[in-house]
């Protein structure tokens, strides 16, 4: 099954809590959002966590939850202390939401060697997997491929982690990757490649991020709408129907679920073109 969604509450949304913005994806024949607890601390408390489960599961929407952007794994002591408590309290907002993953960004590399750096994030990802399924927490910790050189989180790298790690998986930022490969998911071969890094995973649902970027030299530097992109949309949907995979597409585009929508459209196209093949 594929499903269609968006990072944070709708921009056309009047209300401004993820309960209305619950109602609203609802509403615009959407069935998948992700939180984003951006802010470095909780911006959902724990009632209304409880909530947007029993409302998620009521309209059939899928939750995932975004942990605070700025996290390392990888640093010194007192930082490596402080992304576990952002990654452990997203952890527990998202059991509570009852959604399927809490992804994080891993690292930076700074000074350290790629190498160490993989070490490092892969003790503290186990050490924080191990204590989610101490506390009986069934949502997956999802390591997100970045967009930057100096940040660790190539698609190799990510799907090493979830290779060493069990109970955690991929999230591909396809905006991310496209940057940090500076430009080359442009076609269909190099976007499947990327799958088939994937395909020792057995991932049974794929966590997909979906924007515009703008980069230069293998960096992104901000997102941008999908159709000012040359990320190729329809060979990623292609792939996923050709695969047969169960995927959930979340628009991290400035225009949030106006692109959500356009990418549900292109897939009704391509299904419609397909005579129901892939079915
Ligand atoms: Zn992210």
């Amino acid at each position: 099954m594929i499903r269609f969604g968006f990072a944070g509450i709708p921009l056309s949304c009047k209300g401004r809590t993820y309960k209305d913005g619950l109602i609203y994806t609802k509403n615009l024949g959407l069935n998948a959002i992700e939180v984003e607890l951006i802010k470095g601390e909780s911006t959902v408390s724990e009632e209304e966590a409880e909530t947007l489960k029993k409302l998620s599961e009521a309209f059939d929407i899928e939750m995932h939850v975004h942990a605070p952007y700025y996290t390392n794994l990888a640093g010194d002591e007192f930082n490596v202390q402080l992304s576990r408590e952002k990654v452990i309290t997203a952890g527990k907002l998202a059991a509570l939401m009852g959604a399927k993953t809490v992804v994080i960004h891993p690292a930076m590399y700074n000074d350290l060697s790629k190498e160490e750096v993989m070490t490092r994030v892969v003790r503290q990802t186990r050490d924080l997997r191990n204590l989610f399924k101490k506390r009986g927490n069934q949502t997956k910790i999802g390591i997100e491929t970045t967009g930057k050189q100096s940040l660790f989180g190539s698609i190799e790298e990510v799907v090493e982690v979830c290779k060493r790690v069990n109970d955690t998986v991929p999230v591909l930022d396809f905006g991310h990757m496209h940057a940090r490969s500076n430009g080359k998911l442009n076609a269909k071969e190099t976007i499947r490649c990327i799958f088939d890094k994937t395909a020792d995973l057995s991932i049974p649902l794929y966590l997909i991020h979906l924007s515009g970027t703008f980069y230069e030299n293998g960096n992104e530097y901000y997102h941008t709408p999908l159709k000012r992109s040359d990320l190729e949309i329809e060979a990623i949907l292609e792939l996923l129907l050709e695969n047969e995979l169960n995927a959930t597409l979340i628009s991290e585009s400035p225009l949030l679920e106006h692109d959500a929508i356009w990418v549900q459209v292109i897939f009704d196209q391509l299904l419609k073109k397909g005579n129901q093949k892939y079915f």
